[in-house]
């Protein structure tokens, strides 16, 4: 199994009823650092990947994965030379890249991220597709800094560029440029290798989650590494290859939308299957998956 779809099966396991939750060893979990540029990192273990960026001036995260993981999270960034992030960008609201919020909050880090972030962050929650129940961030958890379009850092000698996508993989979505590093966050609008979920009930959407990745795409040359927010670091090909799955999803369902199908009809038709072998092993099945955007989708004029 991807060690990147576990926290979902356990978070699964919890709403099912089933207790994983306490047989889960996060003492277990270890890091894994990828340099991605000069003092530039992508950290994974479980939940979404990060990013850390380190220097004289302070450190810099992107997205904190699960709250049990934030000292080993701390302990890692120091080995690389940093310290307490002084900035933390949530790149959207998804407990798995928001879980150590509190815990970086209350040590001092300005927590920045899309103004609809902060609104989903300040409630209780729910994730219908995945059946999750999700608990309102305490104060020290939520963003001090909103932004609607986009915003600049300028530290370190780097000026990091965070910019709004629409209707991606949520309505919050944020992608992270380190324009002079020539690295790119992607968020959850890129599911590296595999089927993305689409925060439907959040405004995310097909459509949304395709147009954001031809923005990274536009933004990348060969050269530029790309952290997905699931799976490994990958390239711009790559990501190209991932829009032409997305689009050619898209062009499909359209149709079959256009014509008035219903989702039942579409599962039995089973429209993406000659997609599956190379996508569907992630998060989703077809069938799941194809659940999950298909009522999502505009009707195409
Ligand atoms: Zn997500």
């Amino acid at each position: 199994m991807k060690n990147w779809i576990q926290p979902l099966l356990i978070t699964i396991a919890i709403s099912g009823g089933v207790s994983a939750w306490a047989d889960h060893h996060w003492s277990e979990v270890s890091y894994q650092r990828i340099p991605v540029g000069d003092h530039i990192y992508a950290l994974m273990a479980e939940g979404g990947n990060i990013a850390v960026a380190v220097g004289e001036e302070g450190t810099f995260l992107v997205d904190d994965q699960f709250a049990p993981l934030t000292k080993k999270l701390l302990w890692e960034i120091e080995q690389l030379g940093g310290g307490t992030p002084r900035f933390l960008v949530n790149t959207h609201w998804h407990y798995d890249h928001t879980g150590g919020n509190e815990n970086l909050g209350a040590a001092g880090t300005l927590i920045v991220a899309h103004d609809n972030v902060r609104k989903l962050l300040s409630v209780d929650g729910h994730l219908s597709a995945l059946n999750v129940a999700i608990k309102a961030l305490g104060k020290e958890g939520l963003p001090v800094i909103t932004f609607s379009r986009d915003t600049s850092f300028h530290i370190n000698g780097e000026t990091i560029r965070v910019f709004h996508v629409e209707h991606a993989h949520t309505d919050g979505d944020a992608v992270v440029h380190f324009q002079k590093a020539n690295v790119i966050h992607a968020g959850d609008v890129w599911f590296n290798g595999f089927y993305p979920f689409i925060d439907v009930e959040h405004g995310g959407s097909l459509a949304g989650i395709l147009a954001a990745s031809e923005q990274i795409i536009a933004l990348a040359d060969e050269q530029t590494k790309i952290i997905p927010g699931h799976g490994p670091v990958g390239s711009r090909d790559e990501l190209i290859h991932y829009r032409d799955m997305l689009s050619q999803v898209l062009t499909t369902l359209a149709a079959l939308k256009k014509q008035g199908k219903s989702l039942e009809q579409v599962i039995a038709m089973q429209p993406i299957a000659s997609l599956d072998a190379e996508w569907g092993d992630g998060y989703f099945s077809s069938e799941k998956w194809l659940e999950i955007i298909y009522s999502g989708l505009e009707v195409p004029r």
